[in-house]
């Protein structure tokens, strides 16, 4: 019988807490992972699909795996394996298992008839009322921990795949992340990312019935929790409240991450995003009049069918007038089924990527003067790592930003992984700040 997995994983947050959903059920079952292919008899590859050529990415490495580990067992997960379903098996005979998100709670089974012999064992049904949840989840970092709160997305922009690759929205219930959040706290987990693809349109369906912003009050209430992270919001379904319960409780993180997508209000429409230019600012000032000084960050879409100079610069100047703390940017990719597969004036490659250059370069100065100006302050840093190369300890504040600093006991034998230690801050990049603990 099988005994050993390797597990590579793609992707946004939910894809990598899925991973560790999935680590968990093969553990409970009493495999062992391995760090390397070679050693395994059981591959399994996490698949992403949000962005360019995803599925031939998959494929080339299929077959990469094909050559390299003959006679193995090859499963495919995630957005990949559920867009392109049975397919699969067509292209890459050698694959055994195909199981999209909704389905990894059938994953025992599945297991099961892979273990007898079984070929072309799938999971993609997306009609499930069911939240993928397991106790068996094995986490990755000892501090921070996933928790999914939602599933799946109703929204259909017209340029993304989730709806498809993911399903319809699916709420846990408030008691059942309530738990979680309470056994991550005895386990000495001291931070926690709520996690959902749209997590403002959380509807507890149980009789509790609470909300986005009352669960997130909860969480942030659980005794030994210190931070309590979220995303990601959409714009159309982010409340006033929200910023409220952030404002009241210095256990959430004072970190809103609110894509935006485009400046512009009529590839904003075309994009279906179902919120205006205006819309958004409103949201954004909400943010500046806050009691805490929320770091705002936010996605953006360069070049999306139709986007004029003018819509483009439109984005420039929304850049200028929110002054994002920092931005995830992409060119626009076509992706299968989606409704702007349909749309006409798509741009040339060559002026997506001038575009996005463009963008990001304006960014960049916008965060070289934002990081400068934190010079002087002292922030709380959670401690995750020490980087040898530049003796230098690694954190980040509550409002997410990597802060490297110095320590009276350098080296990694202090051990102040986990910690919480104020640092003053001494320099800033245009990417992260430098500092000095105080204590
Ligand atoms: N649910 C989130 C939201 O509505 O903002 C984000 C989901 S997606 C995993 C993360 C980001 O990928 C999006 O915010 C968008 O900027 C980008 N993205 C999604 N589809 C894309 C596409 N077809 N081309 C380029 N970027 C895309
Ligand atoms: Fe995709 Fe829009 Fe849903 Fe986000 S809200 S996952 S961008 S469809």
């Amino acid at each position: 019988m099988m005994k050993k997995f390797y597990i590579e994983t793609f992707g946004c947050q939910m894809n990598a807490h899925d991973s560790e959903k999935v680590i968990g059920t093969l553990l409970a079952r009493g495999y062992e992972q391995t760090e390397t292919p070679a050693e395994a008899d059981l591959l399994l590859y996490n698949t992403c699909s949000i962005r360019d050529k995803a599925e031939q990415k998959v494929f080339h490495r299929l077959d990469q795996f094909k050559r390299e580990h003959k006679g193995k067992t090859f499963g495919v997960l995630g957005c990949v394996a559920q867009q392109e379903g049975e397919k699969i098996f067509d292209r890459a005979p050698h694959v055994d298992l195909v199981c999209g998100s909704a389905s990894y709670n059938k994953l025992p089974e599945m297991l099961i008839q892979l273990e007898s012999g079984a070929k072309r064992v799938t999971g993609l049904s997306l009609d499930t009322d069911e939240t993928f949840e397991t106790p068996l989840t094995r986490r990755d970092n000892p501090y921070r921990a996933f928790l999914t709160i939602i599933e799946g997305c109703d929204k259909s922009c017209a340029y993304c795949v989730v709806p498809f690759t993911r399903g319809p929205e699916r709420s846990r219930t408030s008691d059942s992340v309530l738990r979680e959040s309470f056994e991550l706290s005895s386990m000495g987990y001291t931070e926690i990312m709520l996690l959902g693809q749209n997590v403002n349109s959380y509807r507890d369906p149980s009789p509790a019935g609470l909300d986005f912003a009352a669960l997130l009050r909860a969480v942030g209430q659980v005794p030994g929790i210190r931070r309590v992270r979220f995303t990601t919001s959409h714009p159309r379904d982010f409340q006033k409240d929200i910023i409220d319960a952030i404002g009241e409780n210095e256990s959430l993180c004072n970190h809103v991450h609110l894509p935006v997508q485009s400046g512009s209000s009529e590839v904003l429409a075309r994009m279906l995003r179902q919120y205006t230019r205006d819309e958004y600012m409103r949201r954004i000032d909400w943010m500046k009049n806050a009691k805490r000084d929320i770091a705002i960050t936010t996605d953006i879409i360069v070049g999306f069918p139709g986007e004029t100079d003018k819509d483009f610069e439109a984005t420039l100047r929304l850049l200028d007038e929110v002054q994002f703390e920092s931005m995830f940017s992409f060119k626009y990719s076509k992706r299968p089924n989606t409704p702007a597969l349909q749309y006409e004036d798509h741009l040339p490659e060559e002026e997506k990527q001038r575009r996005l250059l463009i963008l990001q370069e304006k960014q960049r100065q916008i965060q070289i003067r934002r990081n400068a100006a934190y010079v002087g302050q002292v922030h709380e840093v959670l401690v995750e790592t020490f980087n040898s190369a530049t003796q230098q300890w690694v954190g980040k504040t509550s409002q997410h930003k990597p802060l490297n600093f110095t320590h009276v006991s350098q080296g990694p034998e202090a051990a102040l992984q986990g910690t919480y230690l104020p640092v003053r801050v001494t320099r800033a990049g245009p990417n992260s700040l430098v500092g000095e603990s105080l204590q």
